[in-house]
């Protein structure tokens, strides 16, 4: 049960960074859009916490020690988001990207 605990762990973990990372694409896109991903990746991450830390839980580990490996699994999220940020407003080509992108969501939403 703990090395299926930790597989998944390192599973989720690893999929977090992905998800921070659309976080940042996001908010860099337009930043309402952003928030609006930001909740509702967050929330589906409790069920993800939840599957992880009960394998862990089954398999006797200690609540606190619980508690930190979901924690850090977790923070690989505001990780990849904060890089994310800094590479894409690094990174001229998705500037231009988005802000083309964002111009024609207008016209659209104008009926131009
Ligand atoms: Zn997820």
């Amino acid at each position: 049960m703990l090395r299926t605990g930790e597989l998944i762990a390192i599973g989720i973990t690893l999929h977090n960074f992905p998800e921070g990372f659309v976080v940042a694409a996001g908010y860099t896109y337009m930043p309402r859009l952003g928030l609006i991903i930001a909740v509702a990746i967050m929330l589906h991450s409790i069920p993800e916490g939840v599957a992880t830390a009960i394998l862990f839980a089954k398999a006797g580990m200690k609540p606190f020690k619980i508690a930190i490996l979901t924690f850090l699994s977790g923070l690989a999220e505001p990780v990849a988001a904060l890089a994310g940020a800094v590479s894409l407003s690094w990174n001229k080509e998705c500037n231009w990207f988005f802000t083309r992108l964002r111009g024609r969501s207008d016209d659209l939403h104008h009926g131009r």
